[in-house]
């Protein structure tokens, strides 16, 4: 029975030089703009370069803020926030992977509503964003298309979505930036995509038009797993991994992630293990949990391997980092997830505590 709600706003802009050829299209958000970015890469990959042309030949002012982290906190987006209400900036430019993408969201809020500090960002209000303009640098975590931003909120010792719905007005797309991604980051972030898009088809929300996407996805990163394995990344392989992250980022902004998205959280925060890697390794314990395994045989025949270990075994080639986990990090962090309600109602079974701590203990 169809029963679904499709929105996502974004207008992408795909191609080559694509912030040069549709450079006008920034004079419709103001005078002023706020460049964002992390700490290195927009420089070397030359997307800094090209926004700063772009935004000059459109005579608009702009100041940068370029010490965004990775998983970036309140803190950070904070200073932020100060430096762009006090120049008083109309709109941001985001570039980046997920960190100044997702941290962009936030610090357009908090310019939006003056009076946001890092301690009150995590508001149930509905709150607006001031526009974003996003040009991801990864393939991973299509927050050019989603209305997540995942902060580091330090008091709670934990990654936390903002809880607002921030979509970009625009998404630039060009894969030549990504081209100056090391190996490490490419599969990172390719394993990222890949999660966004089976925790999407195995979540209650899934339906005709985010399975669509889906499977799209997942067609393009099987033809990209040749590519991964031999860690050789020509142009054509950087347009498909993107377009794989985009899609995924569609579908993810209707139907969420699920149970690895939420518990990898914690390896991330607590061992320093990045994310495409932090949710990958739950993949053993979290596809066996299903009994009803009919979605996952879809989703592995598109991927073209018989088994979830066959795929699993796939997976642990492409994690370039061991994980490893002690029993009570394990205790500690299933009794915390599982009491987080929130996180499991996209889960199409029901889950216990001792589910958790099972997928917890059979890591990858
Ligand atoms: P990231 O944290 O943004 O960046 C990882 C590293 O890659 C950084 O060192 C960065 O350097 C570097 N890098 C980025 N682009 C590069 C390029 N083109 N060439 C060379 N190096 C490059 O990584 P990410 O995996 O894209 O984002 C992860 C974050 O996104 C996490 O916080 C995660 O929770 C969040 N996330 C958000 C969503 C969503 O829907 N909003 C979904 C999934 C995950 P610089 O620091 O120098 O730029
Ligand atoms: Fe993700």
């Amino acid at each position: 029975m169809l029963d679904f709600i499709y929105h996502m706003p974004t207008k992408i802009y795909a191609g080559e030089e694509i912030v040069r050829k549709q450079s006008k299209l920034l004079s419709n958000y103001g005078n002023k703009a706020l460049i964002i970015t992390g700490k290195h890469s927009a420089k070397a990959n030359g997307a800094l370069k090209d926004v700063v042309a772009a935004l000059e030949s459109c005579n608009i002012i702009y100041t940068i803020f370029d010490k965004i982290e990775e998983n970036p906190s309140t803190e950070t987006v904070e200073e932020a926030a100060v430096l762009g209400r006090a120049e008083e900036v109309d709109f941001i430019v985001a570039i980046g992977g997920g960190s100044p993408l997702d941290a962009a969201k936030a610090i357009g809020v908090m310019i939006y509503h003056k009076n946001l500090t890092g301690d009150t960002l995590f508001s149930k209000e509905i709150l607006t964003s001031i526009p974003i303009i996003a040009i991801p640098t990864t393939s991973g975590t299509g927050s050019e298309v989603t209305p997540y931003a995942i902060i580091t909120d330090h008091y709670a010792k934990t990654k936390r979505n903002l809880g607002q719905r921030i979509f970009p007005q625009i998404a630039f797309l060009d894969a030549r930036y990504n081209s100056y991604m090391p190996d490490k980051v490419t599969l990172d972030t390719a394993l990222d995509a890949m999660n966004h898009l089976v925790e999407s088809y195995l979540s209650k929300k899934s339906n005709i038009m985010t399975e669509m996407f889906v499977e799209k996805g997942l067609t393009l990163w099987k033809e990209c797993i040749p590519a991964m394995l031999k860690k050789e990344f020509p142009l054509s392989v950087r347009e498909k991994l993107m377009m794989t992250s985009t899609f995924a980022g569609i579908a993810i902004a209707q139907t969420g992630t699920s149970l690895p998205h939420g518990m990898g959280y914690s390896i991330t925060y607590f061992k320093g293990i990045s994310h495409g890697i932090a949710n990958t390794v739950l993949y053993p314990g979290y596809l066996n949990s299903f009994k009803d395994k009919t979605k996952i045989q879809n989703i592995l025949s598109i991927i073209g391997v018989d088994t979830i270990d066959d795929f699993c075994e796939l997976l642990k080639q492409l994690v370039m980092q061991k994980v490893t986990l002690t029993d009570e990090e394990i205790k500690t962090w299933s009794k915390n997830f599982y009491h987080q309600k929130e996180k499991l109602k996209n889960h199409l079974e029901v889950v216990t505590e001792e589910d958790i701590y099972n997928i917890y203990k059979n890591i990858l």
